[in-house]
């Protein structure tokens, strides 16, 4: 056979492999070229203003944590271009923005958001109360209409001297997640320390929910949060799940006696605070991190686990990495994997679909080879895990249906599967 006939076969399978595979991000196809490499990247911190007009009245200003606009250009009387970039390139597209804008009197605002190597993405929240609480924009007075050609969205807002605030996700950065921290810390069995510190200084909680329990051994649970920042909605829905094991409930009670948390809520704070689109200040897609651990937040996050490998009377059963992207997925390990507990993510998603029949929950199981959370688990403990990925347009109350009733069920079978794994102590005998 010719060569070209060769080198025309090795085009079409790549082309069939190619096709097989998923579009989120449980492999390498979702991250732009070069995507897979974690050491550090320089990254373009954004100038951090107030800016406007003294003709129009006009004042924008991204002085805020999470906040992010490059830069500001006046286009015409009342109407402004905002041109939003990310920390670095290459990245994908989830085109994060966030701005507060006023004006000296009323009036109507016309604001282009335009992202030069990038698209509109995420429907903006608009908050009124200096983001204690957010709406979104389709629920307020003020308009958005998004250009499918250019990607470019155009706002009209009507303001006045009060601060508008307008960001791709409700705005939490390390200061919500403090004060969120502390609330859950007045548990007697919720136990904080740090397990390591970013780029830029910030520290990595470890948050351990440890009740007393006078089993001899017990189940552990991991739970992994934002390792990219603008995943809003799938890292609420992390905050709930630990929320709802730490409650007064029976069936909260029931699982605290049998199993631990150990939960690193936000990976990724510089990320959070200066409003990247993906990355952490080494420029790096944490996420691609899990093999060659070049970066401190990873480092941090699986130095700390590692001690669970020599403690014979706490085992793990599962690791949950929450993410966010254009709807419900469940990413499980593939059904030829041997996972402890035997694939546990299908049940469990069997389970939340029967009890959610309104609402679609993918299940993408994938292989284990590419450098994510999910899989450093399965591969450090042989334990079942999964990403958890919830969507990004879920309204609030959604999200909270949807976290809770996970939550639960999560709980149920958790307790299920060390029931069925440890013999009852009246039974050992
Ligand atoms: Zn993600």
């Amino acid at each position: 056979m010719s060569r070209t006939y060769y080198v025309f076969l090795l085009f079409i399978f790549l082309l069939i492999a190619n096709s097989c595979k998923s579009t989120e991000f449980s492999g390498f196809d979702y991250d732009p070229e070069g995507g897979e490499v974690t050491t550090d990247r320089e990254i373009t911190p954004q100038k951090v203003r107030s800016i406007g007009s003294t003709v129009d009245g006009v004042w924008i200003s991204n002085e805020f944590p999470g906040a992010r606009v490059n830069d500001v250009i006046r286009v015409d009387e009342n109407h402004y271009r905002l041109v939003i970039d990310p920390e670095n390139h290459p990245i994908n597209n989830s085109a994060w923005y966030g701005f507060k804008i006023w004006s000296d009197e009323r009036k109507t605002i016309t604001l282009e958001l335009q992202y030069p190597e990038s698209r509109h993405r995420y429907s903006p929240q608009i908050s009124t109360d200096n983001g204690e609480s957010w709406k979104n924009i389709s629920e307020t007075e003020h308009t958005i209409n998004t250009d499918s050609d250019s990607g470019i969205a155009t706002l009209t807002l009507s303001t006045g001297p009060e601060r508008i605030w307008v960001s791709a996700q409700e705005l939490h950065t390390t200061r919500q997640y403090s004060q969120w921290e502390k609330e859950l810390m007045q548990k007697p069995f919720v136990q904080k320390s740090v397990a390591g510190y970013s780029h830029q200084g910030r520290p990595i909680s470890l948050l351990k929910i440890a009740q007393r329990s006078l089993r001899p051994e017990k189940g552990v649970v991991i739970m992994y949060g934002r390792q990219h920042p603008p995943e809003v909605p799938g890292y609420i829905a992390g905050l709930r799940f630990l929320e709802i094991i730490s409650a007064d409930t029976p069936l909260a009670k029931e699982f605290r006696d049998r199993f631990d948390v150990w939960a690193f809520p936000l990976m990724n704070p510089d990320g959070a605070d200066n409003g990247h689109w993906r990355h952490n200040a080494g420029g790096v897609d944490l996420n691609r991190d899990w093999q060659a651990l070049n970066q401190p937040e990873t480092r941090a996050v699986t130095d700390a686990l590692k001690p669970l490998l020599n403690r014979p009377n706490r085992t793990v059963y599962y690791g949950i990495d929450f993410h966010s992207t254009s709807s419900n997925i469940f990413y499980p390990i593939e059904k030829d994997e041997d996972t402890f507990p035997l694939h546990f993510t299908y049940s469990w998603h069997e389970a939340l679909t029967e009890a959610l029949p309104n609402v679609e929950v993918r299940n993408l199981p994938y292989d284990t080879t590419s450098p994510i959370a999910k899989n450093w688990t399965f591969h450090t403990f042989g334990s079942d895990a999964v990403t958890f990925e919830v969507s990004d347009d879920m309204t609030g109350e959604e999200l909270e249906t949807y976290a809770t009733t996970a939550a639960k069920i999560f709980m149920e079978k958790m307790i299920e599967a060390y029931d069925n794994n440890v013999a009852p102590a009246a039974q050992l005998d």
